[in-house]
């Protein structure tokens, strides 16, 4: 069975066959660090995330690039706002960013190059372009011609006459064409500027792409990635110059597109305000049930947030959470009491949840259709745990939970349980047992409530102390 993936550029579902057998070459654009990130940022960003590790899981060599822009308008309008340099800006956003997508365990990505550590690439690239004709000089600037590539447009499916109409709104006097792009801009006063054949300048926005990934990958590659909006005109521009300096199509095999993340503006309450920075979501909610409420959904699919589907979404994560917890509970307590009832129902069924998340994975990425399984997964081991199961039958249970859970970014803090902690945790337990035997209460109350204060919740359950992180 292959992988199938939806390709933008042929709007047809394909089977995944990377140019270089086993490697695959990925790229991703990344969120320019001129400000906080943001849920949505989190949804394409986590989408592509989940999308490079389930390509591991099934054995490609996957090489993950996502750029970092650092140097554009954005970057540069928000310098002058705030008084705050634009490498410094740049610095402070990123760490953030990556802190920030790091704790929502976003970790496949292998380089992060910077635009400004290819200058050079972005240099050759368009002087490429000019020799062939496909770009001209004008004022220290140089732009695409758009007229020259007949192809623009082939990935938006948008035509040249709506194009020129759009673009005849700015009117740029430098430009022999209103629709044409720039690849490099003349240097203007107190902006961040670089030698060029035309004088100082900055490079365009779309052509960082095609200077870093021609860098790493060569002339074509596998998997291009992006949110939806990129779609036009950035990601038409780089077919664009891509293809019309080597010759070579198409430059990107597969092009994959993320859903928006939409807020209703008029609905949204102050809470989700302050939800929708990540920065604050984190600070409110564990980093799983904010990763849960993202992956929950098929990549392509949008998201309407509203605090009724979050919080739908956190009850669910809680349950599978629980699950985890109980199987893990269910194996320690193994250790003191031997019952065994071996299930082969239940491993069974978890046998059949790893292949339907492979079926549903190989579908273009279902990851909403491979988590309803684990939910099926979770009520037949609910079920089976209150009469007992061997611990083979445990462990292979749980086992999903980390395959699944590995891929999908889920589980990671219960299932990294420290074996430090395990230890003292186990002792402190006994240690509370102990004195509850010999009715020291003021001890066992103690215990209990300094482990609430460090947010670790006691239990007394009819199989004895449990404990638990909240
Ligand atoms: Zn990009």
């Amino acid at each position: 069975m292959a992988v199938k993936v939806y390709n933008t550029l042929t709007r047809k579902l394909e089977d995944f066959e990377p140019i270089h057998g086993n490697r695959v070459n990925m790229f991703v654009c990344g969120v320019t660090p001129y400000d906080h990130t943001h849920l949505g940022h989190a949804k394409t960003l986590i989408g592509f995330d989940v999308i490079a590790k389930y390509l591991r899981y099934r054995g490609y060599s996957v090489l993950y690039i996502q750029n970092v822009t650092d140097v554009d308008d954005n970057l540069i309008n928000r310098s002058k706002q705030s008084g705050v340099p634009v490498p410094d800006l740049v610095e402070k956003f990123f760490a953030l960013q990556l802190e920030e997508m790091g704790a929502l365990n976003m970790d496949s990505v292998n380089i992060y190059p910077r635009a400004t550590e290819h200058m050079k690439e972005i240099l050759d690239q368009v002087k490429g372009l000019i020799e062939k004709g496909y770009a001209y000089e004008s004022n220290g600037n140089v732009y695409f011609e758009v007229g020259k590539f007949p192809d623009f447009g082939k990935l938006s499916k948008q035509v040249l006459d709506k194009l020129q109409a759009g673009a005849r709104v700015e009117v740029d006097e430098n430009k022999r064409n209103p629709e044409d792009f720039a690849l490099w801009k003349a240097e203007k006063p107190g902006e961040p500027s670089w030698d060029s054949p035309w004088g100082r300048g900055r490079p365009g926005w779309h052509i960082e792409d095609t200077a870093m990934t021609m860098a790493y990958f060569g002339e074509q590659y596998d998997i291009h990635g992006g949110a939806t909006e990129l779609m036009f005109p950035h990601h038409e521009a780089e077919i664009a110059q891509a293809e019309a300096l080597t010759g070579k199509e198409p430059f990107v095999k597969y092009w994959l597109h993320t859903g928006v993340l939409n807020v209703d503006g008029e609905k949204m309450s102050k809470s989700l305000k302050n939800f929708w920075r990540l920065q604050d979501a984190l600070e409110e909610y564990d980093p799983g049930v904010i990763r849960f409420y993202l992956v929950n959904a098929h990549y392509r699919s949008p998201i309407e947030l509203t605090e009724e589907s979050f919080e739908e979404s956190k009850q669910g994560y809680e349950r599978l959470v629980e699950t985890v917890q109980n199987l893990q509970f269910a194996i320690k307590a193994q250790a003191r009491d031997d019952r065994t009832e071996r299930d082969d129902e239940i491993e069974k069924s978890a046998r059949e949840t790893i292949q339907k998340f492979e079926e549903w994975m190989d579908n273009d990425f279902n990851t909403r259709e491979a988590i309803s399984h684990l939910f099926m997964l979770s009520t037949k081991i609910n079920t089976a745990l209150k009469k007992g199961l061997t611990k083979e039958t445990l462990e292979k249970a749980l086992s999903v939970y980390d395959t699944i859970g590995d891929v999908l970014g889920l589980f990671r803090k219960e299932l990294e349980q420290d074996m430090v902690v395990d230890g003292l945790m186990e002792f402190l337990v006994e240690m509370r047992e102990k004195a509850r035997e010999e009715k020291n209460f003021e001890v066992s109350d103690e215990i209990r409530d300094r482990l609430a204060k460090i947010g670790i919740l006691l239990e007394d359950t009819q199989d004895g102390p449990r404990w638990k992180r909240r």
